[in-house]
């Protein structure tokens, strides 16, 4: 029982591993989720950060899959994170219905 549990426990901890990794790492997650005036600038502080980071895709799937709908993900803003979930599930259920 315990060695179940210690497995599921190092698999969810595997998978978000690539945070370890990430740009925005201790910074403060305001940045990344901009409201009212400013906001525009605000993303694009946002979207510079991420430029730099090594995991944009690990965190865009990660927002994809999660149901992430607001802030900046993987490099993107809300905006453009809606649009590439719209394609994903797009795509998934193309996939879905070829293979049933
Ligand atoms: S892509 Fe941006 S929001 Fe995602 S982990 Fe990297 S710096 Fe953070």
């Amino acid at each position: 029982m315990t060695r179940i549990a210690d497995r599921d426990r190092n698999a969810l901890d595997r998978r978000d591993d690539w945070r370890d990794s990430a740009s925005c790492a201790g910074l403060d997650s305001r940045v990344f989720y901009a409201e009212g005036r400013g906001s525009t600038a605000q993303v694009q502080q946002a979207k510079r950060i991420c430029s730099g980071c090594p995991v944009t895709k690990e965190c865009a799937d990660y927002a994809i899959t999660n149901g992430e709908y607001y802030g900046v993900w993987g490099g993107m803003s809300q905006k453009e994170l809606r649009e590439k979930r719209r394609r994903f599930t797009s795509k998934s259920k193309t996939s879905m219905r070829a293979a049933a």
